[in-house]
């Protein structure tokens, strides 16, 4: 029998991408339940879904900031039966913290942390029951390195991992996998909102430098990165990607889709100290800023970050 997916912020990118995937996969593994906030929005998860909707794909309404709409929708679901939840709904939030309030901060956590916190509450009791499920959870590289500018949401996704490296051990005693996905950067409407906010606020409650390195330095260097980098919503939910994660027999805790950037995550690694990784990030945002608005430099530089910390790693007798 197929197996029952649920994955939640199919509206858009790399949820909406990964729902279509599934659905219309040629082996009809999967029937996908595509979750999204607003429903108002389903237009291009339908267009793209194509022949698979209300086949292999159904709409459903959910919130992961209300708890009433999760449970709604899972008790909607025939016995509750949830074989594998995606977690992928988020928001973005960049900037200097001087100009974040706090409840803007903590609407980040609650989608971000608390949002994947209320999901699995929700369906790992029946899968501990049923000895069997996997819990995949869309979190970033920036739940394994800090990025300038980039403070809270990098705070959300760590908090995320760290969650699911607590939980994995027990869940495994029931049969039930934990798979955290760990995309760079991704050409989606999350990058363009997250410009758009950034474009459109006012950084005066900075102090000049600050505002300054935020909008010249690093939004600028953070474009030429996504154009250069970037992968789209539809490389992630690759067979061999997201969907090979998914259906393998022990799948992996967890898996990077941009393999430019696990030198990047393996610098504090290499040296426990820190100070591997906050010089070579020191180095490559004020002495070699310049060199990033060519987006071969900056991979240039990324494989520069790789022999640093190769160094490392030898510096520290490790083979
Ligand atoms: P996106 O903005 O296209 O998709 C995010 C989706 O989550 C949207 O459809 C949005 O409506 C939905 N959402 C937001 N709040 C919600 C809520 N309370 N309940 C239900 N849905 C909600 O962006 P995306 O890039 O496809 O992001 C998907 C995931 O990938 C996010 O968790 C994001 O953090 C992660 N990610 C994105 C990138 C990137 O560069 N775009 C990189 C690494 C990880």
């Amino acid at each position: 029998a197929p197996k029952t997916v649920l994955i939640t912020g199919c509206s858009s990118g790399i949820g909406l991408a990964l729902a279509v995937k599934m659905a219309r996969d040629k082996q009809k593994r999967f029937k996908v339940i595509a979750t999204m906030r607003n429903l108002a929005k389903r237009g291009s998860l339908e267009v793209a879904a194509g022949a698979a909707l209300h086949k292999t794909l159904e709409i459903r309404q959910l919130d992961v900031c209300d708890e009433r709409s999760i449970r709604s929708c899972i008790t909607g679901i025939p016995n509750r039966h949830v074989d594998i939840l995606i977690n992928n709904a988020g928001v973005g939030m960049i900037g200097p913290i001087e100009c974040q309030t706090i409840e803007e901060m903590k609407g980040v956590m609650e989608t971000n942390f608390f949002g994947v916190v209320r999901m699995i509450k929700e369906v790992l009791p029946d899968m501990k029951k049923r000895r069997s499920g996997h819990i995949v959870v869309i979190s970033s590289v920036m739940g394994l390195q800090g990025i300038m500018f980039n403070d809270i949401y990098t705070a959300s996704k760590f908090a995320v991992e760290g969650f699911c490296e607590s939980l994995v051990i027990q869940a495994l005693k029931f049969n039930v996998f934990v798979s955290l996905i760990e995309p760079g950067p991704v050409v989606t409407e999350f990058e363009m909102k997250v410009y758009e906010d950034a474009e459109n606020s006012d950084y005066s409650m900075a102090d000049p430098e600050t505002a300054d390195m935020f909008t010249n330095l690093y939004l600028k260097n953070s474009k030429a990165i996504f154009s250069s980098l970037g992968q789209t919503p539809n490389e992630i939910a690759e067979v061999k990607e997201l969907v090979g994660v998914i259906c393998a027999a022990k799948p992996p805790f967890r898996h990077q889709t941009n393999a430019v950037y696990t030198p990047m995550t393996a610098l504090k690694h290499a040296d426990p100290t820190g100070a591997l990784m906050t010089d070579t990030f020191y180095k490559m945002v004020f002495k070699y800023d310049t060199l990033m608005h060519v987006s071969l430099k900056a991979i240039k530089l990324i494989r520069w970050q790789a022999r640093k910390m190769k160094q490392g790693v030898k510096m520290l007798g490790f083979k």
